[in-house]
């Protein structure tokens, strides 16, 4: 009979931690495990997730993520991925944050240099054509002319610093509009635009 490791099981669920002691506790109340068991049958994975489905709101720690008045059940922190109110759609969330913040402080262009292919397309898309959105490649020439240009276009420019970019492109870009951006990931990017946007908000007239 195939079975699987418990901890990694609930991990994979977002049950980790203080959460993970929780669901736990509500298992071996079913009797779908018992204390001291470490692996779980295979054939059990359905009813777990039925159970924990049952019993836990699964929430991320973020203000706007707050569980229905009609929901009793208990509230296990998780991170964003596993949230179940804005899953797996973070990088949603935080570009629409993005945009909001940028429409507020006058702001219609964004530049973005670095990334990966993958997660360019996944800001594009998210941003959909709501805002003016140009990127440095590794396909960009690095010089002034050309990314120059690129930043004169742009109201605020994030430089994705944890990917390759050619020290040539980011040499020329510098200055109030450019922001530095050292986590991966569409969320973290947006996250980092709407704070600067924010604070040019709060600075401006
Ligand atoms: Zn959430």
């Amino acid at each position: 009979m195939h079975d699987v490791a418990l901890p990694e099981l609930l991990s994979s669920r977002g049950f980790e931690g203080a959460g993970a002691d929780l669901a736990l506790a509500e298992l071996r109340r079913l009797g779908l495990t018992r204390r001291g068991k470490t692996r779980i049958a295979s054939a059990k994975i359905g009813a777990v997730d039925e159970a924990l489905g049952a019993a836990f709101l699964r929430r991320c720690s973020k203000p706007a993520c707050r569980r229905d008045a009609s929901d009793a059940r208990v509230e296990v922190f998780v991170s964003a991925g596993h949230c179940e109110i804005c899953g797996g759609s973070d990088n949603r969330r935080a570009v629409e944050d993005m945009l909001a913040a940028m429409r507020r402080a006058g702001y219609a262009r964004l530049l973005v240099a670095g990334g990966s292919p993958g997660t360019r397309g996944d800001l594009e898309r998210l941003c959909a054509g709501r805002v003016g959105l140009r990127f440095v490649t590794e396909e960009t020439t690095p010089n002034r002319k050309t990314v120059g240009s690129l930043l004169g276009w742009s109201d605020i420019a994030a430089v994705w610093t944890s990917t390759e970019i050619s020290h040539k492109a980011t040499a020329v870009l510098r200055g109030p509009k450019v922001l530095k951006v050292p986590r991966r990931g569409v969320a973290a990017l947006a996250a980092a635009v709407r704070d600067r946007c924010e604070a040019a908000g709060r600075s401006g007239p």
